[in-house]
């Protein structure tokens, strides 16, 4: 996240080296702020009968469909997020969860941590922040899953061959 000035008091920051790296530090309060990009985890659930759970967010898409996302929170590891995020966003219980691949968003700065999670099928429970939820066949996922602007698509991609043979 790139910083223009000191969250705590304001306070417009300055440039300084960090060991090799180019950070800002606040001329008030003396914080340091670096470069780091923002983690976020994003979650592809998979039912016992194979069906991918997609979800339609019409402040990302009107038109397709994307996977569980989520902000960290502070104390919590990554599974933990996943775990948390899933039940949020859809209700269901997360059994076991794999991580698959990481992957830079430019426009936000955030770094998101790929996962591909298995759950029994149950009822939706959804957040205010989901306008839908529905299982899709794994041939069906291609015509709807977002790729534009959205890491849906390819989180997907590279979870195709371990769904295929059915391996997660
Ligand atoms: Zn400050």
């Amino acid at each position: 996240m790139i910083f223009k000035y000191c969250a705590e008091c304001g306070t417009k920051l300055e440039e300084i080296r960090c060991g090799d790296d180019d950070c800002k530090i606040c001329p008030a309060c003396k914080k340091i702020y670096g470069s780091s990009p923002v983690p976020v985890i994003g979650a592809l659930v998979v039912n016992e009968f194979h069906e991918i759970l997609l979800l339609k967010q019409d402040y990302i898409s009107t038109k397709k469909w994307t996977i569980v996302t989520g902000y960290m929170t502070d104390g919590e590891n990554a599974e933990e997020s996943v775990v948390r995020e899933v039940k949020e966003e859809t209700g269901q219980n997360v059994l076991k969860c794999r991580y698959v691949s990481s992957y830079y968003y430019e426009p936000k700065q955030l770094i998101m941590l790929g996962f591909i999670v298995s759950v029994r099928k149950s009822a939706f429970t959804k957040s205010a922040e989901v306008n839908a939820l529905k299982w899709y066949r794994l041939e069906e996922v291609d015509a709807v899953i977002a790729r534009e602007n959205n890491y849906s698509g390819i989180l997907f991609d590279n979870c195709r061959t371990m769904l295929e043979k059915g391996e997660w």
